[in-house]
């Protein structure tokens, strides 16, 4: 399990620990204006971020302002990728979820509407404190669970994000328009984001050759040989979303605890 498994998950996924989505957690710390801050501010805020970074990341200076920004990323805003069905159980922890734009998107792809976030708190404080371009929209665990299986489909990978560590206050459903795809993996200027506690893996008697997991990876994990007319998963590569399982007609693939997959085990 991940290290914050080990510092929040009272010996489970951190992310399946009611506390971890507590009430009392969101009163402390000023997580509530942490919260609202980071949401209402995150447009204007990033492009600067990202200017600063582009004028480091090349340079000396990123070797000493790498472990800095990975300790106040893990204090403050820290996500894992979980799969479908730990959303499920995720949905199982919570009274329902609001639906609102993604702040990513909106700075990478200047889409202002696109609906991809689901915050996990009902908070009316909270709520009310986020400007009124987020037009929430307040939906049943049902609701909620039914529009993310239909991501899950399209391939949309899902994460939990912290704000203020432990407090987890959202699931995210994102491609590689993601700022924390983008910082984490495509640019691999520091991580933002801990990889699933999953592999995945093909089961090369079922698996036809047809490659339609391929389009779904968003990391590049799926291997195609033609010799052997299957593919398989490189354990290294994968992030354990689970997303490829949704378009395989032949069930070919599954997840395995990460700590079972040798290649991959302690690879966040
Ligand atoms: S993590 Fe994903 S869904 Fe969340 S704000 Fe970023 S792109 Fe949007
Ligand atoms: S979708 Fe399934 S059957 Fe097709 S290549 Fe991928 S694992 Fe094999
Ligand atoms: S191969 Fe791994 S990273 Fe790629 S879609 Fe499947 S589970 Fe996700």
């Amino acid at each position: 399990m991940c290290e914050f498994c080990t510092q929040h998950g009272e010996g489970e996924k951190w992310y399946l620990t009611m506390k971890n989505y507590s009430r009392e957690l969101l009163n402390e710390k000023g997580r509530r204006e942490y919260t609202a801050e980071f949401l209402n501010g995150f447009h204007a805020r990033v492009p600067k971020s990202i200017e600063q970074l582009d004028a480091i990341r090349k340079t000396p200076w990123m070797r000493l302002a790498r472990p800095m920004l990975i300790r106040a990323q893990k204090q403050n805003h820290y996500g894992q990728v979980a799969p479908m069905e730990d959303v499920e159980k995720i949905f199982e922890l919570v009274h329902g979820a609001v639906r609102l734009p993604c702040v990513c998107r909106r700075v990478t792809t200047g889409n202002m509407n696109a609906r991809y976030c689901y915050g996990l708190t009902m908070d009316r404080e909270l709520m009310d404190a986020l400007d009124d371009s987020f037009s929430l929209e307040t939906l049943t665990k049902d609701e909620a669970l039914e529009s993310i299986r239909k991501l899950d489909r399209e391939g949309l990978v899902h994460s939990v994000w912290t704000f203020k560590t432990p407090f987890i206050g959202g699931l995210c459903n994102c491609d590689q328009d993601c700022m924390a795809y983008r910082i984490t993996h495509a640019r691999k200027d520091y991580p933002v984001m801990f990889r699933a506690e999953w592999v995945g893996m093909v089961s090369m008697e079922a698996c036809n050759g047809c490659r339609l997991c391929m389009r779904q990876c968003q990391y590049g994990a799926i291997r195609y040989s033609s010799n052997h007319k299957k593919v398989t998963i490189d354990p290294t590569a994968c992030y354990g979303c689970g997303v490829c399982r949704a378009v395989c007609k032949k069930d070919a693939i599954v997840l395995q605890p990460r700590e079972m997959v040798r290649e991959a085990a302690g690879m966040w």
